[in-house]
């Protein structure tokens, strides 16, 4: 059984309750991070405590952890359920003040929820999934206004991922005005030549953790990096196609609406940054 955290206690997964009332629950009013955890150490912990903060901010939510607090929470949970590759899952709402209402209850009386949990993934670097290669499909992107937010509003994602199981594929590509924004749980990318396209930052998709560091070691490795829009059209005639996450990696995408990239196989570069990605954060892991 593992060991969770709920607001200050470590206590078994069974044992861990927060109210009915929480806002998390019943509004979807929380933000979340994904940590991922190889050779038992945190990949870009930084990345992650940089972005939740900004998360709490833009909903004006206090911040109960303080990042070095959150680290040690990390690594305690870590060593509690014998980690070695796996996710660690965190989660912070507005809480409760013990009713339903719309309007936020006052920051000062009200504590927010705090909730990690791990995932034991064994097999998430060497991943058979990886050497495959994942097929998309396509779909509107009926999202709200502000992606930008790690929210845990993830109804539409969850569903995406669906209508693609049922159409034989691995996942889902958004389209909002003829252009694609991400995946439903990554972000998207192709590749034309010795260049990686990938759409530009702002409100419309997340800003991926992954997608920072990968950019930085594409530019490093003397690749073009051009981040703009593009459209399924574009990405069917391109050389490659990947996304990235932080518990995916790199990971490369072979098919997209039926259509097979080159051979069919994961692409060359994408392959490379997988590596570069996994080499670099394994040393910089904590
Ligand atoms: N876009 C969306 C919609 C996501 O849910 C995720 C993963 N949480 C990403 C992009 C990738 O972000 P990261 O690299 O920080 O995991």
């Amino acid at each position: 059984m593992r060991t969770v955290y709920v607001n200050g206690a470590y206590l078994p997964e069974n044992e861990a309750s927060i109210s009915i009332f929480d806002r998390g629950f019943l509004m979807a009013d929380g933000v979340y991070e994904v940590t991922s955890v190889l050779d038992g150490k945190l990949i870009d912990f930084d990345g992650h405590a940089v972005r939740l903060a900004r998360s709490l901010d833009e909903l004006e939510m206090r911040n109960p952890v303080s990042k070095d607090d959150l680290l040690e929470i990390h690594r305690e949970l870590v060593r509690l359920n014998g980690i070695e590759e796996g996710l660690i899952y965190l989660q912070i709402t507005r809480g409760s003040d013990g009713d339903r209402d719309f309007a936020f209850p006052d920051p000062e009386t009200t504590e927010p929820t705090v909730v990690l949990f791990t995932q034991n993934k064994p097999s998430m670097a060497d991943s058979p999934a990886a050497k495959r290669g994942a097929k998309v499909i396509s779909i509107d992107d009926i999202r709200w206004g502000r992606r930008d937010i790690k929210t845990v509003q993830l109804l539409y994602p969850s569903m995406g991922k669906m209508i693609a199981k049922k159409a034989g594929c691995d996942d889902a590509w958004m389209v909002e005005d003829g252009f694609v924004t991400e995946g439903t749980s990554n972000n998207a990318y192709i590749v034309k030549g010795n260049r990686i396209i990938t759409r530009h930052l702002g409100n419309e998709i997340l800003h991926g953790i992954t997608r920072a560091a990968v950019l930085r070691m594409a530019r490093e490795a003397q690749m073009e990096v051009e981040e703009r829009s593009f459209t399924i059209e574009e990405a069917q005639q391109a050389d490659e196609a990947f996304t990235t996450s932080a518990s995916a990696f790199v990971m490369p995408v072979v098919e997209i609406d039926g259509v097979t990239l080159g051979e069919g196989l994961p692409g060359k570069v994408a392959m490379r940054l997988r590596e570069i990605y996994l080499d670099e954060m394994r040393k910089t892991a904590v």
